[in-house]
């Protein structure tokens, strides 16, 4: 692992521990770095660790869902030279050649769909999803669908923060998907943060 993976890792975990803040339901908010106000150069050294990751694949395009994973994924397909392509939660009325599907939203405790153009995600792609969060998987599982019904590959799956006391991790890695998150959260029980 390059020095830049292992700095990169400890300042993520840093700022978890000095700016997360617990909220009820076992939902982390890291608004002051991640979801609200960004933290540029982190992003970018996270961004760089997960390419690194996944070298050994071929990706020619990013895809994320907005709007929250649009940050780190737009860092990712910078380093790696490749499009970013988010799935939109409103249905526009002007998109063409929509394929849509379904995404239950942890953190809204609500169903919504979700769409790209396969203007833009086609067969032959071969794509990296990047999110902010990995809790149940739901949202990469409408990914999976998404990518699926454009007949497009996946290569993988990366993650700024994986929260392990949900059931994502294993359900994507019991697909035989390659995941990789840079910080897993243990417990957020008694609103602290445990860093595994
Ligand atoms: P999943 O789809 O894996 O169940 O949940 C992941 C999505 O929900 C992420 O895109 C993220 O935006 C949101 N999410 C899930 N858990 C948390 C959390 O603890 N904190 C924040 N800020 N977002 C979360």
């Amino acid at each position: 692992m390059a020095s830049n993976d292992i700095t990169a890792m400890k300042q993520l975990k840093e700022r978890i521990l000095s700016d997360g803040k617990c909220l009820p339901g076992g939902i982390l908010k890291v608004d002051n770095f991640v979801n609200h106000q960004m933290d540029p150069v982190l992003m970018q050294a996270m961004a760089k660790e997960l390419v690194h990751r996944f070298a050994e694949h071929t990706i020619n395009k990013v895809i994320t869902i907005e709007a929250s994973g649009i940050a780190p994924a737009i860092m990712v397909g910078n380093c790696l030279n490749v499009p970013v392509l988010f799935a939109k939660k409103k249905v526009p009325s002007t998109m063409e050649n929509m394929l849509t599907t379904e995404v239950f939203s942890f953190t809204k405790n609500k169903s919504y769909p979700v769409c790209v153009s396969s203007d833009y995600l086609k067969p032959g792609d071969r794509v990296l999803f990047i999110d902010d969060f990995l809790a149940n998987g739901n949202a990469a599982l409408g990914i999976i669908d998404l990518v699926a019904q454009a007949g497009a590959t996946l290569e993988g799956m990366g993650f700024l923060i994986e929260k392990g006391f949900q059931c994502g991790g294993e359900l994507l890695r019991g697909k035989g998907i390659h995941v990789e998150s840079l910080a897993i959260i243990d417990s957020l029980e008694d609103c602290t943060i445990t860093l595994r």
